[in-house]
């Protein structure tokens, strides 16, 4: 017999009851540390006393009123979000999938109302994931999730994630934009080289296609900057960002310039959700604290301490760990025995949370306000975690 809830989700039966920081509690008292942050989403960690305030005393005056009128704590965040992006306008939605469809269409209206509605082809990597909507189903690359599910969406390609020659050689004139995640996430962890970024830049200026940088996952502080594209000194055309963006309140977005926002115009899209005033508050509340002086760079340096004290497990553990990869606090450990069984021991011999992702890999994700005291105490159940595997290999 089917279970209540719809089975589309492999669940670890194990429940929490609240949260304090990076720790979660489950109703018994079990304590565990929580460097799975709802996949990159908990930014700020559990219940940050700002945040609790921030939602309750939106909460107690006004929720919902739709996007038929203004909302001023959605105008406040959109002028924050321009402030402190490349982008000049922000369109508001509820989830990360969401953000890249609208910022394909924002793309492909772009070359039509350009003259040119021939470009609507996205030209996406290998490993990307981008969501589980019909649209973002072909844009993700991972055929598993498409089977069953009818015809393909057409209007979506891929290249290998890194290579320039291939990126170069897809852009014939029916492409309407580049979309690449600067950090994969979901795919295995690979940073893009800030080189890579940067001739990605050039290719879609040389071409006449826009640059989509989806940082639903990096983006959003995790790399120890707002934005992940920064460290590469370009920018991007569009941006896609959900995850900590709402520190765990549904919250997305899509950022775009003048130039790619020119074709759009009221009517053209829309979210009954979208920028709703509780939403709203909850990524105001997340963006006083990451824009607070200091707090990206202290993002910056826990984030060096930990690939720091990550490396030596690599030496310490030859037969487990192969290697360390990643940007900021997005951080995965290339395993060579099984990242499953290595994510079941952690939590439950060590009560710390990971996260699973493709090539084996075992995906670390703390909340941003994590201080080197966590990261001692996570490397340490690793360390025993990689042991104990070694032990049992043996
Ligand atoms: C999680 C994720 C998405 C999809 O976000 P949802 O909120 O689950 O729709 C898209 N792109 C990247 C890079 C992600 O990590």
């Amino acid at each position: 017999m089917v279970t209540s809830v719809m089975p589309t989700y492999g669940r670890i039966d194990i429940a929490f009851e609240r949260g304090e920081g990076p720790y979660l509690y489950t109703a018994d008292g079990r304590r565990y540390l929580d460097f799975a942050a709802g996949i990159a989403t908990n930014s700020l960690g559990h219940c940050h006393p700002h945040l609790v305030q921030a939602l309750q005393e939106q909460a107690a005056k006004l929720w919902h009123v739709s996007n038929l009128y203004n909302i001023t704590e959605q105008q406040r965040l959109a002028d924050r979000l321009v402030a402190s992006s490349f982008a000049d306008t922000v369109f508001f939605c509820n989830s990360g999938a969401e953000a890249l469809e609208g910022s394909t269409k924002v793309a492909r209206r772009y070359h039509f109302h350009n003259g040119q509605p021939n470009r609507t082809r996205i030209v996406c990597c290998t490993h990307s994931f981008h969501g589980r909507t019909l649209g973002m189903l072909s844009a993700t690359d991972k055929e598993a999730y498409r089977e069953g599910f009818g015809p393909r969406v057409q209007g979506f390609s891929h290249v290998a994630f890194g290579n320039l020659n291939e990126m170069r050689a897809a852009m014939d004139d029916d492409v309407a934009a580049i979309l690449v995640e600067p950090v994969q996430g979901e795919g295995g962890v690979n940073a893009a080289s800030l080189d890579y970024l940067r001739a990605l830049r050039e290719i879609a200026d040389e071409f006449g296609v826009l640059l989509i940088f989806d940082e639903v996952q990096c983006g959003a502080g995790r790399t120890g900057k707002l934005w992940a594209y920064e460290w590469s000194g370009v920018a991007p055309d569009i941006l896609a960002s959900a995850k900590g963006l709402g520190g765990g309140f549904p919250v997305g977005a899509v950022l775009a310039s003048e130039k790619a926002a020119s074709g759009m115009k009221p009517g053209l899209h829309g979210s009954t959700f979208g920028g709703n005033p509780l939403a709203m508050a909850a990524a105001n509340a997340v963006l006083d604290v990451l824009l607070e002086p200091g707090f990206m760079e202290r993002v910056d340096q826990v984030a060096r301490y930990m690939w720091n004290q990550l490396l030596p497990l690599t030496t310490r553990h030859p037969d487990v760990i192969e290697d360390v990869r990643g940007a900021g606090l997005l951080l995965g450990l290339k395993l060579r025995s099984p990242n499953g069984e290595m994510m079941t021991r952690l939590r439950d011999d060590h009560k710390l949370l990971t996260v699973v992702a493709a090539e084996n890999v075992l995906r670390l994700l703390p909340p941003l306000t994590i201080d080197k005291t966590h990261v001692d105490e996570a490397v340490a159940a690793l360390d025993a975690a990689a042991a104990g595997v070694a032990r049992h290999a043996a």
